[in-house]
């Protein structure tokens, strides 16, 4: 993935500056993918990117420095296995106005020992992540990054209708993950996981997709997602084997109506706590409160999962180009679970979804 680290470095830098941060600390990650474009190999060398108020600076491991060197003109400060880190992590540290930080931002996917260093190296300064300055900045997505995220999107609304079609008694939960696997394939995006949940299966929300034989009169949970130019999707649909068992059709309608309440309730300005509430509402007024067993949705972006979450305690305020998931369901131990779930990306006027695939259960239903 190109980005415009200049660019980008710009942002992070009047955000630092806003948040009184003077270093921020990065791991091989997708923070390091979404200000560079690429991270080098993530293993047990320190590899640390530092970006001081005016100058930044990758502590590179020698034997990842060449293949990197293709992808940022950022200056080195390579390492080899016979002289160890300190030193050119030292030099880096001080290139980058980093010696007298006294607020330092850590990636909070950095391994310890990496950390180690910079802790031990600025015993004084107040600690961090990087939710406030580069997390932030992540929160909200170009039109770039739009766009790829919408190109995963139809794809996996494919996947899904292939899946769909392919539904029959007798095939077992994986090999309709096998079926969806292929399909993600056959379009460059391979599958990066499958919950297909059959029966009272679908009453654990992550369940593991194994050798339960779909049945006649079961409702099926397909919750899917690829991955392909450096973005993945992630969509929850219902399906019916032939008769929808008993009561499902009204719980169907509860779970789309929380979708809708949640939809409604996202608008720049609103907390993330109030679009969980709104979701949550309407499924505890209906009786189902004890059944709906998660948060309401997550944001997503080169990371997967990643903020903002969408919960009963977040006081993330939502913003303009925010992209995350409404996904609320209801779990009837030993019976069925539904769960529907869309990933929008918020407008000023409101959420727009990135699927085109109707949240109607799929199937020759008659509602039960
Ligand atoms: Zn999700
Ligand atoms: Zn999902």
């Amino acid at each position: 993935m190109t980005v415009d680290t200049k660019a980008r470095l710009a942002e992070l830098r009047e955000r630092m500056s806003a948040q009184g941060v003077d270093l921020v600390a990065l791991a091989p990650s997708p923070h390091m993918d979404w200000l560079v474009g690429f991270h080098p190999m993530l293993c047990e060398r320190p590899c640390l990117l530092l970006v001081g108020p005016e100058h930044e600076a990758f502590l590179m491991p020698a034997l990842n420095a060449e293949g990197a060197r293709e992808s940022t003109a950022i200056p080195f400060y390579v390492w080899s296995d016979d002289v160890g880190p300190r030193a050119a992590f030292a030099e880096a540290l001080a290139n980058v106005g980093g010696t007298a930080a006294r607020h330092v931002a850590f990636d909070e996917t950095m391994r310890i020992d990496f950390a180690m260093l910079l802790l031990d190296a600025l015993p004084g300064a107040k600690r961090s992540f990087t939710d406030d300055t580069l997390g932030y900045l992540r929160m909200r997505k170009d039109e770039r990054e739009y766009a790829a995220l919408k190109k995963n999107a139809l794809i996996a609304d494919r996947a899904m209708q292939a899946g769909f079609a392919a539904i029959r008694p007798g095939m077992t939960e994986s090999e309709l993950a096998a079926i969806i696997s292929d399909h993600f394939s056959a379009e460059g995006a391979p599958m990066q996981f499958a919950v297909v949940a059959t029966g009272p299966n679908g009453a654990f929300p992550h369940h593991h997709t194994g050798d339960r034989k779909l049945a006649e009169g079961d409702a099926v949970v397909m919750d899917i997602g690829g991955r392909t130019d450096g973005f993945p999707s992630d969509i929850t649909r219902m399906a019916v084997v032939g008769r929808a068992p008993e009561g499902y059709g009204e719980i169907h309608s509860i779970v789309e109506r929380a979708v809708q309440a949640a939809l409604k309730a996202a608008r720049p300005g609103v907390l993330a706590r109030d679009v969980d509430a709104a979701a949550r509402k309407v499924i505890t007024d209906a009786g189902y409160g004890e059944y709906f067993v998660h948060r309401t949705g997550h944001g997503m972006g080169i990371g997967g999962h990643e903020p903002p979450y969408i919960t009963a305690t977040s006081d993330t305020e939502l913003a303009e180009g925010m992209v995350f998931s409404i996904e609320p369901g209801i779990y009837i131990p030993g019976r069925f679970g539904i769960r529907l779930e869309d990933i929008v990306i918020l407008r000023a006027d409101g959420p727009e979804i990135l699927s085109g695939l109707s949240r109607d259960v799929y199937g020759a239903a008659i509602p039960g």
